[in-house]
């Protein structure tokens, strides 16, 4: 790469906007195309509700949470199933990498003027043995913004051009080199070709569409449900995975994704099968389609991928999470940026109300909009509803109904003498501060003067591509002998994360975000080093 040739950046999402920020250090023109419009710069991050997984930094001490990159890069291993083989020679270099330098990634945000909310939070605990998601005040939102704020008051700003409504569906190449990018412009319909000394794909993952969704899903989630919803980027179509893959690159492990058990209808719809993702209330019963409890209980904020294998597993592969009102006020969350507009707006009084007195806007919202969540004041009116959205012929039973929630009741009455692994799930999950505040305790679901009692139907929602194209610890694309192509780099989601699959085959939350810029970051590293 010469200092004077030009680099085009695919896709401005959260990856190819920190790519540019980079790049732009080196003296370089950057052209960063997308398909999308000008408003939806950002991508998916600008969706997000802005959780990143860092180690060992000020705001861990601060809880006196002692954490190490060693410590975050064992868990990780664990976690992902990443093994010592050469298979995952590349994905652990980069985990490592990562975990050594996310510290470094948290102090690069702030200096940038990102602020975190006050308290680090604990996801995927059968993971991470301890909190480590620093979640961005502002959500993903906010953080996009202040990517942008930073490129817009970058001194080489005036080397950056970005245009909006170009498809790219492939790359030129010359002698093994790839020399530029054919595509479209998709209001007038004409072609586009542009020169480049560096192609960056930083296109997102492969779950926007449902084909392709079904065509790499998971053996161990056979057979694919009737229903997946998907909360990924409606251009997640493969295209430029599959342009990398002509140009000679090793695209790989496109099964592993990172999905969600929690998946309802969006009632505003942007694209085929929009799907929110819930956090479910972790003192609801969650049952199968004709009622029974899913057992082993279904608790999150453990291991998202065993939840996601459970639901798939059930009759029509669907389920409903079984509450009433104080416990959806207390504990029922949405992910993303929309469904948190508090956080997003930074509005810190009504999210502390939120937390102590309940999310009434949330409930409001959902019962009021979402087709998924039937509301009844007893439980036999609330079966009637729930037999209203049935999935295949399933038929939801009072009888067995009443008894899981009769039995759940018992349970929850007998508190911290119960040996139910949801109820010993709650009591481990109140041991950190952040989960106390966001749990009833003793709440019964049958109790009327709790109610009325609320279901939410949930479904599988495809969200994240773990697997991707293969890149070194410089973002350069490999072939499947390990060279690196000319001029062609990959980052964030589209690179799996880095090197075509960092987090393995489980992520530990917060890994995604953090993947898209550390992708990037490492990009330009290298990049200002003249790789
Ligand atoms: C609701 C929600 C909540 C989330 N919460 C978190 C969280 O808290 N923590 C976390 O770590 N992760 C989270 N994620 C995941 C995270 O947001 C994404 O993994 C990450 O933002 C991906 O960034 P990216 O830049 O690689 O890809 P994307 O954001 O997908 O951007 C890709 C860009 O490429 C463009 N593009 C695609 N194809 C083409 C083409 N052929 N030609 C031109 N342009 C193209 C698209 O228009 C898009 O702008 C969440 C995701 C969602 C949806």
């Amino acid at each position: 790469m010469t200092k004077d040739g030009t680099t085009i950046i695919v896709g401005a999402g959260l990856a190819g906007l920190t790519a540019a920020l980079e790049l732009l250090d080196t003296g370089e023109r950057i052209v960063l195309v997308d398909r999308d419009s000008p408003e939806a710069v950002g991508g998916l991050a600008r969706l997000s509700f802005g959780g990143l997984f860092f180690a060992n930094t000020p705001l861990q001490a601060r809880h006196k949470i002692t954490d190490s990159a060693d410590a975050a890069f064992a868990d990780w291993c664990r976690f992902g199933e990443l093994t010592e083989g050469a298979e995952d020679a590349l994905p652990r270099a980069w985990a490592q990498a990562y975990c050594a330098d996310s510290a470094g990634l948290y102090h690069w945000l702030t200096g940038l003027g990102q602020k975190f909310m006050p308290v680090p939070l604990w996801v995927e605990r059968d993971g991470n043995t301890v909190p480590r998601w620093h979640v961005c005040w502002g959500t993903g939102d906010g953080l996009v913004r202040t990517i942008l704020r930073a490129l817009e008051a970058h001194p080489g700003r005036d080397r950056l051009t970005i245009r909006y409504g170009i498809r790219v569906d492939g790359l030129s190449t010359s002698g093994g080199a790839v020399t530029g990018i054919t595509g479209e412009d998709e209001a007038t319909g004409t072609p586009v070709a542009l020169d480049a000394a560096r192609v960056v794909i930083a296109t997102g993952g492969i779950n926007g569409v449902d084909a392709l969704i079904r065509e790499h899903w998971h053996k161990d989630w056979q057979p694919a449900p009737p229903v997946i919803l998907t909360g990924a980027h409606q251009y997640g179509d493969g295209t430029m995975h599959r342009a990398a893959a002509g140009a000679g690159a090793q695209v790989h492990r496109l099964d592993r994704n990172w999905n969600y058990a929690g998946g309802i209808h969006h009632w505003n719809p942007t694209k085929p099968n929009h799907g929110l993702s819930t956090v479910p209330a972790r003192s609801a019963l969650w049952v199968n389609g004709q009622g029974a409890r899913i057992m082993p209980p279904m608790v999150s904020g453990f291991d998202t991928r065993d939840l996601f294998t459970q639901l798939c597993r059930q009759p029509a592969g669907y389920g409903w999470q079984v509450m009433n009102r104080k416990i959806a006020l207390k504990e029922l969350a949405v992910s993303g940026a929309e469904m948190n507009p508090a956080v997003r707006d930074h509005k810190m009084l009504s999210f502390a109300a939120q937390i102590l007195f309940g999310n009434r806007w949330l409930y409001d919202t959902l019962t009021q909009n979402c087709v998924d969540v039937v509301v009844a004041d007893d439980l036999p009116s609330l079966v009637n509803k729930m037999n209203a959205l049935s999935v295949g012929g399933v038929e939801m039973r009072e009888d067995t109904l009443r008894a899981a929630l009769s039995a759940w009741d018992a349970e929850i009455a007998k508190g911290n003498g119960s040996s139910d692994p949801q109820m010993q799930a709650l009591t481990t999950l109140r041991q950190w501060k952040a989960d106390k505040l966001r749990l009833t305790r003793g709440v019964k679901v049958l109790d009327p003067k709790a109610g009325p009692l609320v279901a939410i139907r949930t479904f599988p929602i495809a969200r994240k591509s773990l697997g991707g194209i293969v890149t070194d610890l410089a973002s350069r694309v490999l072939t499947p002998q390990g060279d690196a192509i000319p001029g062609l780099y990959a980052v964030g989601e589209a690179a799996g994360f880095g090197g075509g699959n960092m987090n393995g085959i489980r992520g530990l939350e917060g890994t995604f975000l953090g993947g898209a810029l550390y992708t990037a970051r490492r990009l330009g590293a290298a990049a200002r080093e003249g790789a």
